[in-house]
């Protein structure tokens, strides 16, 4: 027997959640075709009125689970009943059919202890000692569940997500995994096989996982972002400064757009302090942590072959969502 997760993302508003129900089958080959469309409740997951209660699941992804005997976790998209995509599903709505488009995502969040409604790291009165000491730290003083934070990057690379790295952030309790993918349906699938593994992995440990983008509000203490790396033949191959200039300005006259689909609560976190750009302004500039878009230094030293990073999404922000707007604004470029 097999067991098969199929995960899927409701109609939680502003932010989507994750929700998953297992299928057993008698067996399964290893290949998507066999992954058969499976139903549920939408009246449960706010995706449809009880009346008219049945969404569809469609599987896109998969891979192996890692935590579970003879299993596998299934990404899927929600479709209505009449088999097209539901306004929830914002997979559907990324227009890169030749994966063009490479993105790597950077999720911060933060470790977050249920009990006293604060970050792993922070006493039960009071605060620990000022943000400075905690990125890339190590030791008992600074770096706070590191268990959880080395158990999930060893289910990640089992299962085969193409995680390029972890590192402490830095606030207490908050860290941060990347991952990268040529294509951008694929980045949105292993980013959110990846929050569902971690969410799985605090369960064991009485930990829950804090995507706001702003847990500490107006305190002294970072937010979480989901800087979005992005590149596409233009940007790869371009060996001109001029390319650079006309796909950031298109991101110009878009702010509202894109701020639409970078999470809720971002004008909490992009304040213009803390590494982020105010919420109201769009800049862009090499090695510039505290611009929109930052153009790494290696694209210029590439001779303007590279990628840009968006550091605007959060880390609450849909993947799908991300990448689908970036996407639109790219092409508008026309080059
Ligand atoms: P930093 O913290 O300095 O912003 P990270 O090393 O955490 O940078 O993340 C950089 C990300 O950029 C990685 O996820 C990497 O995969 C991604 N990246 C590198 N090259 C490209 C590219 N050509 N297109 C898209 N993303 C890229
Ligand atoms: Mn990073
Ligand atoms: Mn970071
Ligand atoms: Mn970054």
């Amino acid at each position: 027997m097999v067991k098969l997760e199929y995960i899927w993302l409701d109609g939680n508003y502003p932010t989507q959640s994750l929700r998953s129900k297992t299928k057993v089958e008698k067996e399964f080959n290893g290949t998507l075709e066999e992954l058969s469309m499976w139903s549920f409740d939408g009246s449960s997951t706010k995706q449809a009125p009880g009346g008219s209660s049945d969404c569809l699941l469609k599987p896109v992804f998969f891979v192996k689970d890692p935590q579970r005997k003879n299993a596998y976790l299934v990404m899927c998209e929600v479709l209505k009943a009449d088999g097209t995509p539901h306004p929830t599903n914002g997979r559907a709505t990324i227009e890169d059919d030749d994966n063009d488009f490479w993105f790597g995502f950077e999720q911060e969040y933060f470790l977050w202890n249920p009990s006293s409604n604060k970050p792993l790291g922070f006493p039960d009165n009071g605060f620990p000692h000022p943000q400075g000491q905690y990125y890339c730290s190590v030791g008992t003083n600074n770096a706070f569940g590191r268990d959880i934070v080395e158990e999930h990057l060893d289910v990640c690379i089992e299962a085969g997500l193409n995680v390029e790295g972890i590192n402490a952030e830095v606030a207490a309790g908050q860290w941060e995994f990347q991952i990268f993918s040529k294509g951008a349906k694929d980045a949105g699938d292993q980013i959110w096989i990846a929050r569902y593994l971690l969410e799985r992995i605090g369960e064991k440990y009485g930990v829950s996982i804090n995507w706001h983008c702003k847990p500490l509000g107006t305190l002294d203490w970072n937010g979480s972002g989901m800087h979005a790396n992005f590149s596409n033949t233009l940007l790869r191959t371009a060996g001109d400064k001029t390319v650079y200039d006309k796909v950031c300005e298109a991101f110009r006259p878009v702010v509202k757009e894109h701020i639409d689909v970078y999470g809720a609560d971002n004008h909490l976190r992009l304040t213009g302090l803390h590494e982020t750009a105010s919420i109201h302004d769009f800049s862009y500039g090499v090695s510039d942590r505290g611009a929109s878009i930052r153009i790494p230094v290696a694209t210029v030293e590439r001779g303007w072959k590279g990628y840009l990073e968006d550091r605007r999404p959060n880390s609450a922000a849909d993947p799908y969502k991300v990448a689908a707007r970036i996407i639109k604004t790219v092409k508008s470029v026309g080059l």
